[in-house]
């Protein structure tokens, strides 16, 4: 039997972060990627035939990604700044990227005062500063919930931490804000993949996740499409020596705490550590237990090939209003509305949603001819759709959706999205939709769940957990590397990282 320091299953973003930290330190490493490329939701393809467009599929900005696992594994990356940070057609709500004179007119013409405004630069200035405070320690040990509190104190307003972590989003965005829109637009980052109230912590955990990312909170786009994130750390992974296998599906996992055994395609090989890249509800079938309860992935997401941007009722320039993130349905009622409706069991009367355009920051992803011809990408990610309204017809609910989205898009536009669409080689609209269980199906992501699992706090929770890396299991040879550990959602390398700390501090 071949035998391993590390064996590592899946061979996502974070399981190629694992081997490549581990795989410098001198460890023997095999990743083993069940699909027939590595990436999970962090890939580029071409979704449309014979158009040479290369969307990132699934996951699209990068924030939590720190620069210094970039550094260290010296990743040759461009992750570049949009030039607006998000526009509300319904207010005609602009907020540039540094919020300056546009802004201030934009929050003005909408509530009559730059009161509003001046909360939400505050507002924004104090998350910067608890991103500052909470960035660094996400790649080491878990420090306590006090220690985390006492460093936001240390350089934010006394309130911030309540604020944030404490109590529930809701009361701090009705105590903070006035206007509907306004709480709306702050609200969204709790909730993206997120299936809560704004009255429930959960939404809290999403929203500073969304907020702390590499000590700035900012969302960039990375140049050449989330396929360039990976590629780059297959190829330092593999040039550090790991040996990354695709197409072979992992079927088993024993780890005793000393020695482990893990199987796949009818072979075993044997390990000295296992650290799981799949989610942790998938682990469990590995490890022949019943799979945990996940909380459900609650998004659609929509990716587009337009031949033009369209214009907007509201005559804002199309190139400024899709630069950024583009809200759709998201005022604070509406996105509580949508919850409550989805939570007991209904399609939501109104489908809040955001919107983005990859190619107006970074057109590299399109071939050249497309370029010139004026073609852009387009990307829909939905809320409040959860995993149980497709059980009953998947295909037919997500086309219903998909025409509800592009009908509250067509809302606020001057002409139909459709008649923006580009075509494929067989003269079908360039246009497809992922729901939770079709993202379950394709990735492998538990009920659709684009965090593997609801986010947890990146604190310990208890004083049990200081000191460890959040990604430990019961044994203590078989390690989290994936989204599904503590402090590991979303595209950021960081769940990989601090399992391979993990195992070369182990003895
Ligand atoms: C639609 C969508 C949009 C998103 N947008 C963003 C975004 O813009 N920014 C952001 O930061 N995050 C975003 N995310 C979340 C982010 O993509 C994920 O959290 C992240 O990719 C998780 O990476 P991972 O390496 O931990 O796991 P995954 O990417 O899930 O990879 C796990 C891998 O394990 C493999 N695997 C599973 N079981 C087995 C097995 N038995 N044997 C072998 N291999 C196996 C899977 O095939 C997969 O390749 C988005 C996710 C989705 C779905």
């Amino acid at each position: 039997m071949d035998s391993y320091d590390v064996v590592v299953v899946g061979g996502g973003h974070n399981a190629l972060v694992a081997a490549a930290y581990l795989a410098r330190a001198g460890r023997s490493v095999l990743v083993l990627e069940k699909l027939d490329h590595v990436g999970g939701a962090a890939v580029s393809e071409r979704a449309f035939p014979g158009v040479d467009a290369r969307l990132s599929r699934y996951s699209y900005l990068v924030s939590l990604l720190p620069d210094r696992v970039v550094a260290d594994l010296g990743l040759r990356l461009e992750l570049r700044s949009r030039s607006a940070s998000s526009y509300t057609p319904a207010g005609d709500l602009l907020v540039e990227r540094r919020p300056g004179e546009a802004t201030a007119a934009s929050f003005r013409a909408l509530t009559g005062s730059d009161a509003e405004f001046e909360r939400w630069r505050r507002w924004y200035d104090d998350l910067e500063a608890l991103a500052r405070a909470l960035a660094p320690t996400m790649l080491e040990p878990l420090v306590s919930r006090e220690h985390a509190r006492l460093r936001v104190d240390s350089v934010a307003r006394a309130r911030l931490w309540d604020q944030v972590v404490e109590r529930p989003l809701a009361e701090t965005l009705e105590e903070l804000f006035t206007h509907d829109l306004v709480r709306g637009v702050v609200a969204t980052d709790g909730l993206i993949g997120t299936h809560a109230s704004l009255r429930d912590l959960a939404a809290n955990r999403c929203f500073l996740y969304h907020v702390v990312g590499n000590g700035s909170g900012e969302w960039r786009v990375p140049v050449g499409g989330m396929g360039a994130v990976t590629a780059e750390l297959e190829r330092v992974a593999r040039e550090a020596g790991a040996e990354v296998v695709t197409g072979v599906e992992v079927s088993r996992v024993d780890a005793d705490g000393r020695t482990a055994e893990v199987e796949f395609d009818g072979r075993v090989v044997g390990a000295r550590f296992v650290l799981s890249g799949a989610a942790p509800a998938t682990l469990d079938r590995l490890r022949g237990r019943e799979p945990r309860t996940v909380a459900e992935g609650c998004q659609v997401k929509v990716n587009m090939l337009l031949e033009r941007l369209p214009r907007f009722r509201s005559g804002v320039d199309p190139g400024v209003a899709f630069a950024g993130t583009l809200h759709l349905d998201e005022s604070y009622a509406q996105l509580e509305t949508a919850y409550r409706e989805s939570a007991a069991g209904a399609v939501p009367s109104v489908l809040p949603a955001e919107m983005y355009c990859h190619t107006l920051t970074d057109p590299s992803i399109l071939a050249p001819d497309l370029v010139e011809r004026g073609f852009h990408t387009l990307t829909l990610f939905g809320l409040h759709t959860p995993a149980a309204l497709f059980e009953a017809d998947n295909a037919g609910l997500r086309e219903q959706l998909v025409g509800r989205y592009l009908a509250g898009l067509d809302a606020v536009l001057e002409e139909p999205i459709a008649a923006c669409l580009a075509t494929d080689a067989e003269g079908r609209p360039c246009l497809e939709a992922r729901t939770p269980l079709d993202l379950e199906a394709e990735v492998g992501l538990p009920r659709g769940n684009i965090f593997h699992d609801g986010l947890a706090w990146p604190f310990a929770e208890d004083d049990d957990e200081v000191g460890r890396w959040g990604v430990e299991t019961d044994v203590a040879n078989l390690f989290v590397c994936g989204a599904g550990a503590r402090r590991g959602g979303g595209v950021s390398g960081i769940g990989g990282h601090n399992a391979a700390m993990a195992v070369l501090e182990a003895r």
